[in-house]
């Protein structure tokens, strides 16, 4: 396993190589530009600092802060909330995370971000469900209330969505949302939606765009041109499936 992703450092480095631009702009050319319209410095201070309501993102994001690594899981849930839920322009993110990741490397950081936002235009765009991580992978709340504290106090059975918390339980707990954490900064359903529509509104030209061999070859798709061609082709169908799902389905569990 470790010897498999050595193959995808060397794989990211020389795409960097290949093609420079991977750390100014996306490769697809139809998502240049993608959310940066939508840019509000508040939304993304909160998520530098952790204090998006959204108490996996929160954890992660203070975690690198005071260490400098994250698991490639918690790097691709907050870069994933960051582009798709607050839908804050991909760049920004990406220079934090090279900014504070220990391992930071130029080569796999900005063409990770690019991937894991989905400005590549092939099929299965990674939306993680910040809740569904914390029940998935923090059932107990050991990470979470690590690195935020101040939800220490409430029951691990609401820490996945702290904002609805009954009254009762807040005021026996001593936690306040809204005052101790923050309410999420985007209500979650309608953000994801959103980003779904705006996303699937141009996913077709992307895909169609990777008929373009320059495009195809940049975005270096497994399968190679073929598998360009192939989406190109059929690109009626956006293909959108959720990170979880995308994870189980297309087995590339194995190295995320
Ligand atoms: C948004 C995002 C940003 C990332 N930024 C970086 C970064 O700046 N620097 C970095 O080294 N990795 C980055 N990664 C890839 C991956 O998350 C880390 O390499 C891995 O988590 C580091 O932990 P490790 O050293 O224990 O890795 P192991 O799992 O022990 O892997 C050993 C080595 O293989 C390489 N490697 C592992 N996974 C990947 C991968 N997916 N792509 C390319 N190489 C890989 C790394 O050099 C790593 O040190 C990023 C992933 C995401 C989703």
């Amino acid at each position: 396993m470790f010897v498999s992703r050595l193959f995808w450092n060397r794989h990211y480095t020389q795409k960097l190589l290949d093609w420079p631009g991977w750390l100014d702009e996306a490769v697809n050319p139809v998502y240049r530009g993608f959310n940066r319209d939508r840019h509000d410095p508040d939304l993304v201070a909160a998520w530098k600092r952790g204090e998006t309501g959204f108490p996996m993102v929160d954890a992660s994001m203070r975690c690198l802060r005071e260490t400098g690594w994250l698991n490639f899981r918690m790097r691709a849930l907050c870069a994933s909330v960051y582009f798709h839920v607050l839908q804050q322009p991909w760049r920004i993110g990406a220079d934090h995370f090279y900014r504070h990741l220990i391992d930071g490397d130029a080569a796999i950081n900005y063409t990770q971000w690019q991937s894991q936002c989905g400005l590549v235009g092939r099929p299965g765009l990674r939306l993680y469900d910040p809740r569904k991580q914390v029940r998935d992978q923090d059932p107990d709340g050991e990470f979470v209330t690590r690195w935020v504290p101040e939800l220490d106090p409430l029951p691990a059975t609401y820490l996945d969505a702290p904002e609805k918390t009954p009254l009762s339980v807040q005021r026996e707990a001593g936690v306040e949302i809204g005052e101790t954490y923050p309410y999420p900064v985007v209500d979650y359903e309608a953000a994801r939606s959103e980003f779904r529509d705006r996303y699937g509104a141009v996913h077709g030209a992307a895909a169609a765009r990777l008929a373009d061999e320059a495009i195809a070859r940049r975005a270096s798709l497994s399968g190679g041109l073929g598998a360009a061609r192939s989406i190109a082709a059929d690109h009626g169908d956006d293909g959108e499936m959720d990170g979880d799902d995308r994870l189980t389905q297309t087995g590339l569990g194995d190295f995320g």
